[in-house]
């Protein structure tokens, strides 16, 4: 027999199913729908090329017929612009932080190995290796441009 309830993808709760759905993975409330719709969304974009290209040429079109909608925007919604640039900020800083840890991976891992030396040497306090392990490293990490400032 079929199960009368399911747990949602979005929300984690355990819901009736619908009967007139097949394969229903998500509750009927607002945010899982949308979570729902934007996961298709996505889906299609990354699958479907004719859907793709349909989608930036539409963009592209509507883009020159307003070409000053942004800009109008950004100056009407200056806290859209701070929240925007924080944001934007972070995802640099994490892009950054996972080319760098490519690129020195080994000298990481070497500095790291020679820290649980040095502090296996010293007295055992017990306290936490990882966190000297993420202390060590973010030490040993600089960035130029924001002088290390999140
Ligand atoms: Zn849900």
């Amino acid at each position: 027999m079929k199960q009368l309830t399911f747990r949602c993808s979005c929300c984690r709760r355990i819901v009736p199913r619908n009967p007139r759905a097949r394969n229903q993975h998500y509750c009927g409330a607002k945010p899982c729908q949308q979570a729902r719709k934007n996961k298709w969304q996505q889906n299609k974009q990354q699958k479907d090329c004719d859907h793709r290209a349909n989608k930036e040429e539409s963009q592209s079109a509507w883009r020159q017929q307003n070409p000053d909608y942004w800009k109008l925007y950004r100056e009407k919604n200056p806290a859209y612009c701070e929240r925007n640039r924080k944001l934007q900020r972070k995802r640099d800083l994490k892009r950054k932080l996972k080319n760098l840890s490519v690129m020195t991976r080994p000298i990481l891992q070497r500095r790291t190995r020679q820290t649980f030396k040095q502090s296996e040497q010293q007295e055992d306090r017990g306290s936490c290796k990882e966190g000297l392990v993420s202390t060590t490293t973010l030490d040993a990490i600089q960035f130029p441009h924001n002088g290390g400032i999140l």
